[in-house]
This record gives structure tokens, sequence and C-alpha cells, in this order.
């Protein structure tokens, strides 16, 4: 068990006015003052690498500027353990998965350990996640409210997973998901949060251009040329390969290159043979930059994601999509698959444009390269499309909302 330390100065509570406006700010301290006295203990996999370690890393300290007792802690497992939760992601998102009896075993065995060995010390413990979705059984000795926060789609699940996670999930006071089409029946309360991303992270402020150019030195980016970007972990549900195809079908017509940028998670076992083949697709061809960048490597990120004349997300199954979310705050136009989340977050023709297949991805990028009026247009949607609704500032509010309900009876708080 490892508990999270935040090195790093972090932006204050304030400094969101500007942004979102004082009384959105003044609403959150009025909601935090009902927690006092209260421990939130968020425990999810892994403290880098994916979209629940980014909300976590800035909604924490946030959480507690307001004065609000939120901790982090994060389960331990071996490789073993992992390779079998990865399985179960997969399997959630209706992927194909060969899992065995003894998958099922170790993922009880590993759990049983965490639970032995895990410092409890909430009143509310918020579980992210499938992987330690069975420290619920500790419930019964602890007491206190439980909350299961699901990240990703289980809308259509591989049956065997979902019925064993099911179990356990049914013994929460309350499950959130990220969307309404996420969503299972439960015989327990539900919520509907979506996630969020932090304009004054180092991911997602505003950067000098000379720090952009270093970064597209650095990488041997060549500044003149448009580039086309996707930001992933090496997955195959982000479908690296169908971009590689799409951005040579862009090439015929339009001098572009194409950047892959990804790292590795320590909860995903499966990245590395995924960039192998990434790379063998990519071999021999020209201006297709595979780049991967280490987990403190939020500002090459952002870097990356601003020298982009287009972003591209051509998932096959997504969760939220928070790289998505970070394109369109910084007024890129997306090109982006219609699954998961994205469907909430990029309104075709409006805010990005969706896509169905390779060549639709191909269609759309040489679209928006080809037409800069239209695709500042849209970029400029997307950017008030993210302030209204997928900011930090509205997912603490659903967060403090969330806590204080569970000891409401019903979803009406009168404050
Ligand atoms: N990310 C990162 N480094 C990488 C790849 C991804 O920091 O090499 C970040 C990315 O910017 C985003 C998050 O990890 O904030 C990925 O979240 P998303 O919801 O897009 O996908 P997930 O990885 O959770 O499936």
């Amino acid at each position: 068990m490892e508990k999270a330390i935040f090195h790093h100065p972090r932006a204050k509570i304030q400094d969101y006015v500007p942004i979102v406006g004082r009384s959105a700010i003044e609403e959150l301290r009025a909601l935090a003052e009902r927690l006092s006295g209260k421990v939130i203990q968020n425990i999810n996999s892994t403290f880098t690498g994916g979209g629940v370690a980014e909300i976590l890393t800035r909604m924490v300290p946030l959480l507690n500027q307001l004065g609000v007792d939120a901790q982090w802690t994060t389960i331990t497992g071996h490789k073993d353990f992992f390779d079998v939760t990865k399985k179960f992601h997969n399997a959630l998102h209706g992927r194909k998965e060969d899992i065995s009896s003894e998958d099922f075993s170790v993922f009880l065995e590993v759990s049983k350990k965490n639970i032995e060995e895990l410092r409890f010390g909430g009143d509310i413990i918020f579980i992210h996640d499938p992987q330690p979705v069975a420290l619920i059984a500790k419930k019964k000795e602890l007491g206190g409210k439980w909350i299961w926060r699901c990240h990703i789609d289980v809308s259509n699940p591989d049956n065997r997973v979902w019925e064993f996670l099911r179990d356990f999930v049914i013994e929460y006071d309350a499950a959130v998901f990220s969307a309404p089409n996420f969503s299972q029946q439960l015989p327990i309360r539900q919520f509907m949060i979506s996630p969020s991303i932090d304009p004054l992270s180092d991911k997602n402020k505003e950067l000098p251009s000379e720090i952009i150019d270093s970064v597209l030195n650095k990488y041997g980016l060549d500044k003149d040329k448009p580039i086309i970007a996707q930001i992933s972990r090496f997955d195959y549900l982000k479908d690296p390969i169908g971009v590689i195809q799409a951005f040579e079908m862009v090439r015929k017509s339009i001098d572009c290159q194409l950047v892959l940028a990804g790292g590795t998670a320590t909860d995903d076992p499966e990245s590395e043979k995924v960039l192998e083949e990434v790379r063998e697709q990519a071999s021999g061809k020209s201006d297709i930059h595979i780049l991967l960048i280490p987990p403190e490597g939020d500002i090459e990120i952002n870097a990356l994601q601003q020298a982009a004349a287009v972003i591209l997300q051509k998932s096959i199954k997504e969760g939220f999509g928070l790289t998505v979310t970070e394109a369109l705050w910084k007024g890129k136009p997306v090109v982006a698959s219609a699954v998961g989340g994205i469907q909430l977050q990029v309104k075709n023709k409006l805010t990005g444009l969706l896509c169905h297949s390779v060549e639709g991805a191909a269609y759309a990028v040489k679209r928006l390269l080809s037409n800069k009026e239209y695709a500042a247009w849209i970029g400029k949607n997307a950017r008030e499309h993210v302030r209204q609704n997928f900011l930090i500032t509205r997912h603490l509010k659903d967060y403090l909302l969330l806590f204080i309900s569970l000891y409401y009876p019903s979803d009406a708080i009168y404050l």
C-alpha cells in the first residue's frame, strides 16, 4: 500500500476565478463546509498513467484546499494481478478475452491481501474502477459510506466478468458512472458525473511559444509542417495502427507529420507489445514520430497538443476520453471516433468531427487541414464546451454534492 505525496506546488482555488467566475468558487466553499470533520479516502491502483490518476492528482489537493480531508491510497498487486485486471478491463469493454477460473482466484487473493494490509481510514471510502472493487468486503467491519466510481463504459460487457464484479458493486452505498449510457441496472443509488480537466495544470495551462518550440525541437518535429497528433497510452483500444493508416491516406494529398505520443501505465502490462507493433507498422515511413513520454512529461504532452493542427482520437472503445477534453480546451479541432464519452464532448460539426472508420478519420482530417477558418471556428466552440461542462471546478461541485448526499436518504439536498 502506498500513499500519495504531492511534490509540486498546486494551483490555488481562487486562481480559478478568472476562468469560471467568482460565484462558482464560493459555491464550492459553501458545499465543502458541509463535509467538515469527514475523511474521504480515494483508493485506486496507480498513481501515474491513465485518466483516473490524472484526475486524482488534481482533485485531491483542491479538495484539501477547500478544507475537505481527502486522501489517496493505492492497492498493490503483482504482474499476474494486473494481467487479470487488464483482461477484465478489456472484457468490460466487450472485447473477447480468455479468462480462466485461475484468473478470478488471482483477483480474489490479491484483493484479500489488500484488505488485510491496506490502512483504511475514511468516513467515505471512494473506490475507483474494478481493480480495488472487492475491498468492499471490509465495509461490514469498518462501516462508513462506500462509493464505487466506475470510469469505464460497462454498458456492453462480457457477462461473466460483469456478474463477478457486480456481486461486489451491489454492496456499495452508491455507484458513479461517467455517462448515462455507460451504466448498468443496479439495486443501489447511481450518480452520473462526467470527469474533467484542470485548466491550470502543467498538462493544460497555456505555454509560451519558446517552450512549445523546444519540445518540437527535442523530438525532431518540423515546426512548419502541420502536425496531426494522437496522445494515448499504447493500447489496442486506442487504435494506433488505424491512426497510422488514416495518416497515410491524408499524406497522399497534404504534406503533414504524425505524432503518436504515449507512455506506459504501471497497471497496463500490454502496452509494450502494442508499442512494438506500432513501431513495426511505422518503420520505413517518413514523418511518423512515435514518442514515448515519461510520466512526468505533462509539459511535453501539453506542448504537443498545442502545436498540433489536428488532434485525433481514433479509439475503438473509450471511457470518457480525457485526451479529447484536453485537446478541445486548447481550442484544437478534434477528429474522434463516435464511441464512449467522446460523444458527450464532440458534437459533430460543432465542437469537432466524429468518425467511424479509418477512411472517415482521414477525410475529416483533410477537411480541417484544408479549411483553416472552419478548423478555427470548431476549435473556439470546443473550448467553450469544455469551459461549460468539463472543468475541474464543475467536477469538484459534483463530488461534494455526491458526498453530502450520502448522508441524506434521497438526492434532494437542502443547504
Ligand atoms: N497521458 C499522459 N501521458 C501519456 C498518455 C496519456 O499523461 O503518455 C494522459 C492524457 O493526457 C490523459 C490521460 O493520460 O490525461 C488519459 O486519459 P484518457 O481518459 O484519455 O484515457 P485512459 O488512458 O484513461 O484510457
